[in-house]
C-alpha cells in the first residue's frame, strides 16, 4: 500500500510541473522577467523625474516653442524706423561769428524728418541781424513734419567789428592835401600841379559826376581815392543809414570802374561834425561808428583852405590860409580843399613849393594814416 501511495504522488507532481510549464503561455515569449520584478508605477512618476534631472537639462530640450515666427529673418522694413522729431541742421554751426557789414547772409541749414524726406523748404525763420551793427542776435529756425512733429533750433550770431590795420604815424611836416567835391576838368591840371612836384593827394569824390578817365589817372599816378558821396544831396543821404549807404555804394561802384577795386577811406558830406544832417537826430553818432566798425575809415580835417565860401576868394587867400594851417599843425596835417574851385586848384602849385622850401611831405592818405576827426554834432 505504501508504494502505491508514492506511485500517486510521483504522478501528480508530473501533471503539476507540467501545467506550470506549458498552461500559462506568455503572449510574446516565455522569457519575460519584468513579470518576474514588476516595478510600482508611482516610482517613474514626472515629479521624481525633475528632481533628478539637473536644472539646465530642459531648457536645452529640443523642443520646437509654438511660436515659430521668430525664426524667420527680421525685415528692415516699418518696425526698424523709430520715429522722432524732424532733425535741423545749421551750417557752420549754432554759434558764428561775423565780421560788420552791408549785409548778412545766413551760412544756410536744412532739415529732414524721421524718414528722411527733405523738410527744408518748411522751415520758419525769424529773427533779424543788423549787419553792421555791432552786437549779439539770434535767429529762430523752426520746422514741423506730416506727423505734427516740430523742431526748433536757435542760433546765436555775433557782429564783431572789422579789424583795422595799426596807424602809423609818419614823420613831422607830413601833409594830406585832399580835394573833395571833384573830379572836373580842372583836375586834371591839378593831376599835372602834383605830378611836377611829384606830390601825392587824395580825392574824396562825388560819384554822379563820373569823369572815370581823371579818376583813373589819379589813382595810377598814386593818389589816393575815397568816396564822398554820390549826390551830395544832405536831406537824402542822411535820412537814415540804409540811405547813406545807398549813396556810399553808388560812389564805390564809380571808384570800382576807374580803379578796379573798392576804397576804404571816405568823408562825410559835410564832414562827421556837419549840422545838415540834424533833421535825422543822432545819424552822425552812430554813421561814426557804424562805418568804422564795417572797416571804413572817414577822414575830416585839421586845416581849411577856406575855398568853399570861408572866405578864401582867390588863389592868394588859399595859399594864405593853407600855409598858416601847416604851421600850426608842424605834426601832420590833413588839408581841405575842392578842386571845383579853380582858385583854389592854382594855389597849389605855389603850396607845394613853400612847403619843399620848408621841409613838407605831401602824401596819400591810406587805412594807416594818423586819422583826424572833428567833434560828432549830431
Ligand atoms: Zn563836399
Amino acid at each position: 500500500m505504501k508504494r502505491g501511495v508514492c506511485v500517486v504522488l510521483f504522478c501528480a507532481l508530473l501533471v503539476l510541473l507540467t501545467v506550470t510549464a506549458c498552461g500559462i503561455p506568455h503572449p510574446e515569449s516565455g522569457m519575460d522577467t519584468p513579470a518576474e520584478t514588476p516595478v510600482p508605477t508611482e516610482a517613474v512618476s514626472e515629479s521624481d523625474t525633475v528632481e533628478a534631472i539637473p536644472v539646465s537639462t530642459p531648457v536645452s530640450t529640443p523642443v520646437p516653442l509654438p511660436t515659430a515666427p521668430p525664426t524667420v529673418p527680421p525685415t528692415p522694413a516699418p518696425t526698424e524706423v523709430v520715429e522722432r522729431d524732424p532733425v535741423i541742421t545749421l551750417v557752420g554751426g549754432d554759434s558764428i561769428e561775423v565780421d560788420a557789414s552791408f549785409s548778412f547772409s545766413d551760412p544756410g541749414y536744412f532739415a529732414d524728418d524721421y524718414l528722411g524726406n527733405n523738410i527744408t523748404s518748411r522751415i520758419q525763420v525769424s529773427g533779424e541781424v543788423v549787419p553792421y551793427k555791432v552786437g549779439s542776435y539770434s535767429i529762430t529756425y523752426s520746422v514741423t513734419d506730416d506727423g505734427g512733429r516740430s523742431t526748433t533750433v536757435v542760433r546765436h550770431v555775433e557782429v564783431v567789428p572789422v579789424v583795422m590795420p595799426d596807424i602809423i604815424m609818419p614823420p613831422e611836416k607830413t601833409v594830406y592835401l585832399t580835394f573833395d567835391d571833384g573830379p572836373c576838368s580842372y583836375t586834371k591840371q591839378l593831376l599835372d600841379v602834383l605830378k611836377k612836384h611829384d606830390a601825392k593827394a587824395t580825392f574824396f569824390i562825388i560819384g554822379e559826376r563820373g569823369n572815370i578817365d581823371i579818376i583813373k589817372r589819379a589813382y595810377e599816378e598814386g593818389h589816393a581815392i575815397g568816396v564822398h558821396t554820390y549826390t551830395h544831396e544832405y536831406k537824402q543821404i542822411y535820412k537814415n543809414e540804409q540811405a547813406f549807404f545807398d549813396d556810399f555804394w553808388k560812389t564805390q561802384e564809380v571808384i570800382k570802374e576807374a580803379t578796379g577795386s573798392y576804397t576804404h577811406i571816405f568823408r562825410f558830406p559835410g564832414g562827421s561834425a556837419n549840422t545838415a544832417s540834424r533833421r535825422n537826430k543822432g545819424i552822425m553818432t552812430r554813421l561814426t561808428k557804424i562805418m568804422e566798425d564795417m572797416g571804413y575809415r572817414y577822414f575830416d580835417w585839421n586845416v581849411s583852405a577856406g575855398d568853399a565860401g570861408g572866405g578864401a576868394t582867390t588863389s592868394g587867400e588859399v595859399k594864405n590860409r593853407v600855409v598858416s594851417g601847416l604851421k600850426r599843425h608842424a605834426d601832420y596835417a590833413v588839408v581841405l580843399q575842392h578842386d571845383i574851385h579853380l582858385h583854389s586848384v592854382k594855389a597849389v602849385d605855389s603850396i607845394l613849393t613853400w612847403g619843399e622850401e620848408h621841409g613838407y611831405t605831401f602824401l596819400a592818405l591810406d587805412l594807416t594814416s594818423p586819422v583826424v576827426h572833428s567833434e560828432v554834432q549830431n
